[in-house]
Parts: structure tokens; sequence; C-alpha cells
């Protein structure tokens, strides 16, 4: 157990043999008021560096993580941290196209400008990490109906799509409009009220 988030809270972190040679990590949350009638609460969070550890405000992945880690430690669950950085083209790629983007190109154009995929995430590794760890049903807790489709596709079913928040500032607000537009993000008009004015702007 690593106590881990702001309260300090155990976790438990799980490496897998045989994945697809990344070492992908299921970290398992006890909870503090936990729901164990329901399907255990999933959140599969794709490694952002820049985002993750050094709170980069170019995207909203470091707040949606701390996000997952609070909703986890308070009703238990598995968050799956996948070692796909830059949306599977890697960090070196990621910071190539961050450049490109300052030219006033936006996220998936700067990536096939590097012919890279717009989106290599294969999330069948979480589908798999999830089935050896006995979890066939869940509650997924995301915006991006990509990763409900795979799962789907992988074997797992979604009973129930609990929505994030959507982090919107101005160094990210054209990176999120991309992301909706690509239809990696639910439509931001369902979303809770400031993040839908503060994306309608
Ligand atoms: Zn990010």
């Amino acid at each position: 157990m690593i106590p881990i988030g702001a309260k300090g809270v155990a976790a438990e972190f799980l490496g897998f043999d045989g994945l697809d040679g990344a070492e992908h990590i299921a970290i398992r949350f006890a909870g503090r008021v936990p729901m164990p009638s329901r399907p255990p609460l999933v959140r599969l969070h794709s490694e952002c560096l820049t985002g993750d550890i050094f709170a980069s405000a170019r995207c909203d992945c470091g707040s949606q993580l701390h996000e997952a880690i609070e909703c986890l430690s308070e009703e238990g669950g598995i968050l799956l941290y996948l070692r796909q950085e830059g949306r599977g083209i890697g960090l070196y790629a990621k910071l190539d196209a961050y450049r490109l983007q300052d030219t006033g190109i936006d996220t998936y154009a700067a990536n096939r400008h590097l012919n890279l995929p717009e989106d290599a995430r294969d999330y069948g590794v979480g589908a798999r990490m999830l089935l050896a760890l006995g979890i066939d049903r869940i509650r997924l807790l995301t915006n991006n109906p990509d990763k409900v489709a795979q799962l789907g596709l992988a074997g797992i079913d979604v009973t129930e799509v609990r929505r994030t928040g959507v982090y919107v500032t101005n160094a990210n607000r054209a990176y999120l409009q991309a992301k909706f537009e690509h239809r990696h993000m639910l439509d931001p008009r369902l979303f809770r009220a400031p993040a839908e004015a503060a994306l309608a702007e």
C-alpha cells in the first residue's frame, strides 16, 4: 500500500506480465465509502508527463488525474495508468507536435504533419488488465467515447459512464475544442455549467 493524493489515501499499485511491453500500472483504491454492490468505478488515464507531473496548462490531463484520484479515494475502484504518452506517439513526438501547434495548427493536424497517427491509443490493454484482476463489469469515469467503445469490444461491460469535469484554460481551449471536434470527447454542452460557459466563449 502506498499513501497517495492530497489526503494520503492508501492505494495498491499492481503490475502485470505479458502486456505490450510498457509498464502499465493498475492502482486499486479501497475507498472511504465503498459500494461493493455496484460494479467498480474505473478510470483509464493515459500518461502525460507534462500535464500529470509538471501541471502543464496545455492540456487538462493533470486536473483529470487528480479528479479521478479524488473520486476513487471516496468510493473505491481502479485507476489504470497507461503508459501511452502523447496519445500513444511518445514524449519526444508530442513535444515536436507542440512546436508545430505553436504555428497555429491543432493537435491532430500536428500529428498528421509528423506522419504519426492522430490517436494511437489501444485501450484493449486496459481491458486485459481489468480481466486479469477478475473484473468484467465497470462504471467508467470518462468523457471519451472511444474508451467506452474499445472496452466494449474487448469484453468489458461498461454499465455506466460518469463524465469528468472539463478544465478549460486559455492555454488549453484550442486543444479541448480539437478533441471535441475529433469526437475524442463527449459533447461539452452536456458538461457541468462552468465548463460549458467557458468553452462556448
Ligand atoms: Zn496532457
